[in-house]
């Protein structure tokens, strides 16, 4: 398997854990922009958020579950950000669908 983040998922390349179940996945973005910035993945290989469909979509909810659990976790109380960026035109670089989890700053919209 060449994905990157399954291998995250099979523990051959390391990552620092946040949260997990047993579909989910959290570990710390290796380059974050915010002071708290997580990625958090479905750890069966979805490619991207245009491939979700009736037999996969499951695990989306258990995902926004996760992200709730880890808010609550670790102080964001006051808001955060999720961001799901998906193919090309999105800026998508992982191609396993990922949502990134960030806060402890304040965010612009629609961007930065
Ligand atoms: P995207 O641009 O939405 O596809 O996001 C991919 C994210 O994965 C970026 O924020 C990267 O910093 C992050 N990333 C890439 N490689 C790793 C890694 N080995 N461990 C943790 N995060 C990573
Ligand atoms: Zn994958």
């Amino acid at each position: 398997m060449e994905c990157l983040f399954c291998k995250i998922v099979d523990g051959s390349i390391p990552s620092k854990k946040v949260f997990e179940t047993e579909n989910v996945l959290a570990f710390e973005d290796i380059d974050p922009q915010a002071p708290f910035h997580v990625i958090v993945i479905p750890k069966t290989h979805i490619a991207s958020a245009a491939e979700i469909n009736r037999q996969n979509s499951a695990v989306m909810s258990e995902i926004f579950e996760v992200i709730a659990k880890i808010a609550e976790e670790n102080q964001l109380q006051d808001g955060f950000r999720v961001v799901n960026n998906c193919g090309v035109d999105g800026g998508q670089t992982v191609e396993h669908i990922h949502f990134h989890l960030m806060g402890r700053r304040r965010f612009g919209w629609p961007a930065g």
